[in-house]
């Protein structure tokens, strides 16, 4: 059989290798990416090292060719200590490996790379290797199986991320791209500034979409300042609030590592009238596109 061609199917495929030879969650990529292209290919990635004791600052991970040895090289940084990120990282350079590196021989991938694309080019390759990543990672279908007939909170998503060796913001990334459910995913800045936000495909329909830049809702704003809206908490949110018409359950966790506040909005109460049919969508998936993919340094 030939070499899966995307992004999807190859993180799918080695999902699928690593569930067959009897391993289970979270998928040691360490271990599978050595094996796997030392039995594979011909230029394997030989080699798998922590880049931090040699100062590379602010580069999350990387893939290079090792022209003498014929082989490559994965680094990544050690010292990031937020759970689930240097296995997504290690995922992200298999996948750069497995799909791009006949176009260059060297990736420095971090998060200036994943939010601020220089290019098109560069945005394209970096989201391929997200969506490899989080096939790999967290397979849909296992996913499923973990939260049916369970109502999402942070918590669920919580046990997933642990599942998965994942961060919790990849983890309900991952959920929001499946899920029929309407949901948004807000990160915003301890100034109340809405950093990026993703929405499923449901909630896209609604409109529920916040651009990078714009300020929390007031209401939200004032709960957080009179502590009524603190981590953990899931509470319900007039209309009004986080969408015109709808009624929403909001959720939040703050992150202390970034002082980041993570919102989970979910629309369980929109119905079809709050469905607008005009060819805003399209300018939505746009926009959407700036913060979508997996950014596993959140
Ligand atoms: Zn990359």
């Amino acid at each position: 059989m030939s070499d899966p061609s995307t992004p999807v199917r190859w993180g799918i495929e080695l999902a699928k290798l690593w569930r067959c030879a009897g391993l289970g969650f979270p998928v040691d990529v360490k271990l599978l990416a050595l094996d796997y292209t030392s039995k594979k290919f011909s230029d394997p990635i030989g080699e798998i090292i922590d880049h931090a004791p040699h100062g590379l600052d602010g580069i999350d991970g990387m893939l290079v060719r090792r022209k003498k040895r014929g082989d490559w090289c994965i680094s990544y940084d050690g010292n990031i200590t937020i759970p689930g990120r240097v296995n997504f990282t290690l995922a992200h350079e298999l996948g750069h490996y497995l799909l791009h590196r006949t176009s260059r021989d060297d990736f420095r991938c971090g998060q200036e790379q994943m939010m601020d694309y220089e290019s098109v080019e560069s945005k394209r390759i970096e989201n391929q290797a997200n969506v490899f990543a989080s096939y790999l990672l967290m397979p849909r279908t296992d996913f499923e199986e973990q939260i049916q007939g369970q109502q999402i909170t942070f918590d669920l998503l919580g046990d997933c991320a642990a599942r998965y060796g994942t961060s919790l913001t990849a983890t309900a990334l991952k959920w929001l791209e499946f899920t029929e459910d309407a949901a948004m995913l807000i990160v915003a800045d301890a100034d109340d500034f809405i950093h990026w936000s993703y929405c499923s495909q449901a909630a896209k329909r609604i409109h529920c979409y916040r651009a990078p830049g714009e300020e929390l809702p007031d209401a939200v704003k004032t709960s957080l300042r009179d502590g009524k809206l603190i981590h953990g908490l899931t509470r319900r949110v007039a209309p009004g609030v986080w969408h015109a018409t709808a009624e929403a359950i909001e959720s939040l966790v703050i992150s202390d590592q970034f002082e980041q506040r993570i919102f989970l909005v979910k629309f369980p109460y929109a119905s079809s009238r709050d469905y607008e049919k005009d060819d805003e969508v399209d300018a939505f998936d746009v926009l959407s596109e700036r913060a979508k993919g997996f950014n596993w340094t959140k």
